[in-house]
């Protein structure tokens, strides 16, 4: 694909983007904490087959922390209490082991820090100097510590996350609801609006939503689930937007 085939992102009245995975490489961090919380429940519970990465993307990728810890339990036959979002990390509640993998996540992010992708950062610099507003939507709670920890809070002055979600009842992606809100807090209309997603879940929120153009970002779930999901174009790096990123040669 030569890079002219690529829309032009700064013609759009906004691009909303999600943070872990397309502008952050949280993901890896998120599928560590994770993977280390569940080998340690399954093992305690008896719970087999164990936990493999196949397990992230089918139920926890792009999903709202609690959401993703049901689905993933009840894959295995196993329910537990929902409980409450205050619950302790101790608490065997879906809400217990939600916040459990989360103080996992938090050590991991304070000793290791977080740079954004290059090719991330080089599209946000064009887009802010053309003027284009950008926004994140992220079903993450973490998204303001991730943000802080990268640098570009200050970029975003509308930032959808999991606090805001859960606070104003909005469904969890792949439900339309966290995009289309954001882009109302923007005051734009989705249909002349870009979303940027790397999970499932996140390109059916964008494209169920009417977003003009959906971004898909293929960060190894697979370019062609992504379109079928419903992303109109997939690139493996946002620096393939970048105007003399590349001379436009294959
Ligand atoms: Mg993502």
């Amino acid at each position: 694909m030569t890079f002219d085939a690529l829309p032009d992102l700064t013609r759009y009245d906004a691009v909303l983007f999600d943070l872990d995975g397309v502008l952050t490489p949280t993901a890896e961090v998120h599928m560590h904490a994770w993977h280390e919380m569940f080998d340690e429940l399954f093992a305690a519970w008896g719970i087999s087959p164990e936990y493999t990465e196949r397990d992230y993307f089918e139920h926890l990728d792009g999903k709202k922390r609690y959401d993703g810890v049901a689905s993933l339990l009840w894959s295995r036959d196993v329910e537990v209490p929902w409980g409450e979002p205050g619950d302790g990390p101790e608490l065997d509640t879906v809400c217990g082991i939600g916040n459990r993998k989360n103080a996992v996540f938090e050590r991991v992010l304070r000793s290791e820090g977080i740079a954004p992708y290059p090719g991330s950062l080089a599209l946000l610099d064009q887009l802010a100097a053309a003027g284009t507003p950008v926004a994140v939507v992220s079903s993450s709670k973490n998204a303001r510590e991730v943000l802080t920890a990268a640098g570009i809070i200050d970029r975003f002055p509308v930032i959808m996350d999991g606090v805001i979600a859960e606070r104003d009842h909005l469904a969890s992606k792949p439900a339309p609801d966290v995009f289309v809100e954001a882009a109302k807090m923007m005051g734009v209309d989705p249909v002349t609006s870009a979303a940027v997603e790397d999970a499932l879940s996140g390109v059916r929120s964008a494209a169920s939503g009417g977003f003009g153009l959906v971004v898909g970002v293929d960060r190894g779930v697979g370019a062609d689930v992504l379109t079928e999901a419903g992303a109109h174009i997939v690139v493996s790096d946002l620096a393939e937007f970048v105007a003399g990123a590349g001379d436009g040669e294959e």
